[in-house]
């Protein structure tokens, strides 16, 4: 398997770029529309071809790159069923396997951030979205989001793979790249060890987090599988413009 992390600093989003050596095609996890550039490049690079996007939910925090990348390479839009985001061209579901060339995606549903949100298995990888971060998760206090809800996603759902899966996130503010299922169960510290779940509802009551300042054009963008809004002002521009330096994993 041809697997390549990517990292999208104005959101601090990860990408996962995954290739099929037998077949060549290849399957973008949360791939960001600032970016596409990047990634195609990356793509054609490994001499890819580019067969679907995938999100793990309608992200708040920045514009996905599916529909311009279906524009640009006819790649597939591919969305969990549970986002009910009507455009994606396949809608994934708990229980049905994804498959690309010879690889086997099993998509889990992962409530609680947003109530569709799903994660993706592949062997011994889980791409865990904004439902596990590293020593982290994703908010809950916007698109349906539910403490209680992610508590069970996390210990009943992830934390039952293997303990050697390794956990890739949609995110990481710290430079972190990696973790693991038996790393996020000892030292999370919201969701691992005894945690209760009275104990991470309070957590996640006790926040404060500001309102997310990108959300109202994202969500609504992201619900069209990633369209710019028109009416952008200055000050968030950056989220739709191409990104011409970006760093690279
Ligand atoms: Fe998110």
């Amino acid at each position: 398997m041809i697997f390549r992390q990517l990292f999208e600093p104005l959101s601090s989003t990860y990408t996962y770029l995954i290739g099929c050596p037998e077949t060549g095609q290849a399957v973008l996890i949360d791939p960001v529309v600032v970016t596409l550039e990047r990634d195609l490049a990356e793509v054609q690079r490994l001499g890819l071809k580019l067969a679907y996007s995938v999100d793990t939910h309608v992200h708040a925090d920045h514009i996905t790159a599916a529909l311009e990348l279906k524009n640009r390479v006819g790649s597939a839009i591919a969305a969990p069923a549970a986002e009910r985001v009507a455009c994606a061209d396949v809608q994934l579901e708990e229980g049905r396997p994804f498959e690309v060339g010879t690889m086997v995606f099993q998509p889990l549903h992962t409530p609680g951030h947003t109530a569709g949100h799903f994660a993706y298995v592949l062997g011994e990888r889980v791409f865990t979205g904004d439902a596990l971060l590293i020593e982290g998760c994703g908010r809950t206090d916007f698109q349906q989001g539910d403490a209680d809800a992610l508590y069970h996603s996390v210990r009943g759902k992830l934390f039952a793979l293997p303990d050697e899966t390794l956990v890739y996130p949609a995110h990481d503010y710290q430079k972190r790249w990696v973790s693991s299922v038996i790393q996020e169960k000892q030292r999370n510290p919201r969701l691992g060890g005894e945690r209760s779940i009275e104990e991470f509802r309070e957590i996640m009551a006790g926040l404060n987090l500001p309102y997310p300042k990108f959300i109202d054009y994202a969500v609504p963008g992201n619900q069209q599988c990633g369209v710019c809004p028109a009416d952008l002002p200055e000050n968030l521009s950056n989220y739709c413009r191409q990104m011409t330096e970006s760093p690279q994993g």
